[in-house]
């Protein structure tokens, strides 16, 4: 798995791979006349209508959309104006393919988040070398996007890609009143291991550690990331108390099976203490009671003896995870 598909961020163009184009038009003649200009050199996909390209552009984000803007609803400038919305699509480019050219039109193409226009009957040079300048800043955009989003060491989403999740996931489930849920934990005792195996087996560790983690995720909206120096955290969208504390176990158990020795540490292996906090959303909350709430559960892990998960329930006590 690489990291990039760990911390699920949209596919990446890399160099070397074809570009994938997804052209939108309700007239299939139109659709031809790019498809064959383009065909030879990037992988072509088409959509005859507006729901179609929403539902494409969500399940296999593209590189790059050429927009029809007057199609039967949803038009282009609606649909445009989805995939901005949406923080899985936002940055997919859009060119609009207008048959109008008035000041207006263009206006409106500019205000629903397009990237650029071509105006029909289409001169195929200034097509090809316009979608060529867009992909060439797409493949930069992405490049950029990994390098600020990675954590260099373990090669997971690093903590300011965990806070535009946290922020964007919060959110999506105020929208849904779905719950969210917050997995955070922190190595024990890793001053100890550093101290005593060097800070190279400390790299190795922490690495290890989140290839762990990370395989206990699955699904496409969850996140594991590095929040701090020997400290991480699992998003898990749509996810419920006990499906976290189920999932907190299993970081936890799949952390002690990598049995990493740790002499001066209280097992003689390396493990972790988790904090479990969920909660669902307000509209014009915070995501930092829930960061505040899976701390103090992470915090009671640790006093009750490390090694173990602790769930913050909305109120009271901290309850034992299963
Ligand atoms: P506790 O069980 O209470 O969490 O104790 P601890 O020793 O793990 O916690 P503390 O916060 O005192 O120490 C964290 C240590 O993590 C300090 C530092 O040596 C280590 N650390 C932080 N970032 C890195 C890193 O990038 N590489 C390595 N090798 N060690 C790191
Ligand atoms: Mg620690
Ligand atoms: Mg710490």
């Amino acid at each position: 798995m690489t990291s990039a598909e760990r911390i699920s961020l949209p596919p990446q163009l890399a160099p070397g791979r074809r570009a994938r184009i997804l052209v939108v038009d309700d007239q299939p003649t139109n659709i031809l006349t790019l498809h064959r200009l383009f065909e030879d050199e990037h992988d072509m996909f088409m959509a005859t209508g507006g729901e179609q390209a929403l539902a494409f552009c969500r399940r296999t984000p593209p590189d790059l959309v050429l927009l029809d803007v007057v199609m039967p609803e949803p038009g282009g400038l609606a649909v445009c104006r989805a995939l901005a919305a949406d923080p899985a699509t936002r940055d997919i480019p859009v060119i609009f393919v207008t048959g109008v050219d008035d000041p207006e039109g263009e206006a409106a193409c500019w205000d629903a988040g397009g990237v650029d226009f071509i105006t029909k009957p289409f001169n195929a040079r200034t097509v090809s070398h316009r979608v060529r300048a867009h992909l060439t800043l797409k493949r930069q955009a992405d490049l950029l996007r990994r390098l600020a989003w990675i954590d260099g060491l373990t090669g997971i989403a690093n903590r300011r890609h965990f806070d535009d999740c946290l922020q964007d996931e919060w959110s999506r489930c105020a929208r849904l009143a779905s719950p969210l849920s917050l997995v955070s934990f922190d190595i024990d005792h890793f001053k100890r291991f550093n101290d005593s195996n060097g800070h190279l087996a400390g790299d190795d560790a922490l690495r290890a550690v989140a290839e762990a983690a990370a395989g206990c995720v699955s699904r496409p909206g969850d996140l594991v990331a590095r929040t701090g120096g020997e400290e991480f955290a699992a998003l898990l969208s749509h996810v419920d108390a006990s499906g976290a504390a189920i999932v907190a176990e299993h970081i936890r158990q799949a952390v002690a099976d990598l049995s990493i020795a740790h002499p001066a540490g209280d097992l003689g292996r390396l493990s972790i203490s988790v904090g479990v906090a969920t909660i669902v959303p307000e509209p014009g909350g915070e995501p930092e009671v829930l960061l505040a709430a899976a701390d103090r559960a992470l915090y009671a892990a640790k006093a009750a003896g490390r090694n173990c998960v602790r769930v913050a329930p909305a109120t009271g006590e901290f309850a034992l995870a299963p």
